[in-house]
């Protein structure tokens, strides 16, 4: 394989052997020869840094990694495998906080879509007025936290969001984006008006609910296996000023999640969330007094639940909303006394995890093995996952916990069915996801962590809890089949539409798989 993708490159662009530049030298001729030749690396330290991301469990390595500055770069790349008699693969690589491969290419090539942002025509640009509504246009290599420094510049801001924000449109898009505000607004990609992509067969189409819907809709949540997002046009919102932040807690779970779901279904808070909370958990939320008084709880009863929410506000209402969040805490059953609120800028809220990271990072605990289950639970099962799986496997396992372990429910009506997106099969008017965020602190630790994450899965599969991966990860064919459902027919028409090469995001392992 690695000779042919190198002859076919080879030949269209050019690429000298030996040389200690082997960049491209095209011939085509849209391509400046003085720019061009800095676009595809093949060098060791390209490759290198392609072939790993977040997760670092995977090493795929390209073959190349072409470095756009233009969305026509990344066109000539697509039509060039696309018309090939042997195509080679090609990844977006957003910013490759994928924890599986997913955004890699073995022996294909990937896109660093980052370097697009050289382009200065490419910026993101604010829209729109009060009655017809605001929205930005966001290239797909974008990071949400450059979405949101510049809509606040306009006194706007997306809606919804996912928890960390180093993370870029087009990645996001191509799961889900799930976050806090997704019950109130629906997941980041029923927050999206219009894109331009990049079919597998090179054809750069915008699309919408009414123009190309059938890209439109293949695209967000489809994991990158039809085309790239090169643009995407977000909806805005008026962006708030600054949150009140609570933490509540609970040693019931029933209680936990009946609360959770009341908070989701009325019009109090703008973010609903919730964790677990094992013994010797930690979280720079609380203060050290208040962390030691919750840990001792945690070690009598083995397992605490801890709601989260956040009411946003602004200036005006100053003097109110403290009365307004009483109203609606009253109505809670979690216990008393266990009640921790903050009150922080929107900003700051909105880049909490970024915090961590920076405290993480100098340690060395930031780049190291994660070996995460995202999932999602239907809601008329989420007692029995509690009982089995956090009670059964994850805390009578007595390891401790190396991660957030987050579970919150997320209402269903603002998910769009016509979307590739997958969740739960039911009626119901809710699921629950569940995102259990393991660091491993090596070898050992993360064959540990993936082994009961096996368990958690088998136990699902033997109890008939019809769960569905959100980042879904599987090995073989009828695991892909079955994950898709009645979807699956669908998807693979749509594959079969705009990428019938199966060029694009080859590390997903959906069409490549055994
Ligand atoms: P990559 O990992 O680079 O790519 C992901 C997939 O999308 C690949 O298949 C890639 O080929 C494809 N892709 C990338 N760019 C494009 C494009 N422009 N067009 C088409 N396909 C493209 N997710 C949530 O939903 N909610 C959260 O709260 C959340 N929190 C997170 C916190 C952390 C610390 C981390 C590391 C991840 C979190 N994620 C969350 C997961 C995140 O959404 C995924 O990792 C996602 O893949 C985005 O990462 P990325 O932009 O780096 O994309």
């Amino acid at each position: 394989a690695y000779f042919v993708i190198h002859c076919i490159i080879n030949s269209l662009f050019f690429i000298t052997p030996g040389s200690s530049r082997p960049w491209l030298n095209t011939s085509f001729s849209s391509f400046p020869n003085e720019t061009i030749d800095t676009k595809l690396c093949i060098d060791t330290n390209c490759i290198k840094k392609a072939s790993s991301d977040y997760g670092n469990m995977i090493q795929d390595l390209p073959f190349g990694v072409l470095y756009p500055s233009s969305v026509s770069d990344i066109i000539h790349l697509v039509e060039s495998s696309y018309n090939s008699s042997s195509s080679f693969t090609i990844a977006a690589r957003g910013n490759g906080h994928s924890v599986r491969g997913q955004a890699m290419a073995k022996d294909g090539v990937v896109v660093n879509m980052g370097s697009m942002s050289v382009d200065v025509n490419r910026s993101i640009i604010v829209s729109g007025n009060s009655s017809l509504g605001f929205y930005a246009d966001v290239g797909g290599e974008q990071l949400w936290i450059d979405v949101l420094r510049t809509t606040l510049e306009h006194g706007l801001a997306p809606v919804s969001w996912t928890d960390y924000l180093y993370l870029t449109v087009g990645g996001t898009l191509s799961n889900a984006g799930i976050s806090g505000q997704s019950s109130f607004h629906g997941p980041q990609i029923s927050n999206v008006l219009e894109m331009d992509v990049i079919t597998g067969k090179g054809e750069f189409i915008t699309c919408s609910k009414n123009t190309n819907s059938d890209l439109f809709y293949a695209v967000l949540g489809g994991l990158g296996q039809f085309g790239i997002i090169t643009r995407a046009r977000i909806v805005l919102d008026k962006a708030p000023n600054r949150v009140k932040w609570v933490r509540i807690i609970y040693e019931d779970f029933s209680k936990f999640t009946k609360d959770q779901e009341h908070l989701i279904s009325i019009d109090g808070f703008n973010y609903v969330e919730g964790s677990l909370i094992m013994k010797n958990s930690s979280t720079d939320f609380f203060s050290p007094a208040d962390e030691s008084m919750i840990n001792s709880l945690a070690s009598e009863n083995g397992i605490l639940y801890s709601l989260e929410a956040v009411k946003y506000y602004d200036d005006y209402v100053i003097n109110t909303i403290d009365e307004e969040l009483q109203m609606i805490l009253k109505e809670l059953s979690f216990k008393p006394g266990f009640i921790f609120k903050k009150d922080a800028s929107f900003f700051d809220f909105l880049n909490r995890v970024r915090d961590e990271e920076l405290l993480l990072q100098p340690l060395g605990l930031w780049d190291v093995p994660h070996p995460w289950l995202n999932l999602f639970v239907p809601k008329s099962r989420i007692m029995d996952f509690n009982e089995g799986v956090f009670v059964e496997i994850i805390q009578k396992q007595n390891r401790s916990t190396s991660g957030p372990f987050l579970v919150y429910p997320i209402n269903r009506k603002k998910w769009d069915d016509n979307m590739s997106v997958v969740i739960p099969e039911d009626d119901d008017d809710m699921f629950y996801t569940v995102a259990l965020l393991n660091s491993a602190t090596g070898a050992k630790d993360w064959a540990t962590i993936d082994e009961q994450n096996t368990k958690i899965l088998e136990f699902c599969d033997k109890s008939g809890i019809k769960v569905k991966q959100y980042f879904p990860h599987y090995g073989k064919r009828e695991e892909w089949m079955k994950h898709f459902g009645k979807k699956w027919g669908v998807f693979k028409e749509r594959k079969a539409q705009f990428d019938p090469k199966m060029i694009l995001s080859p590390g997903q392992r959906i069409f490549n798989s055994r």
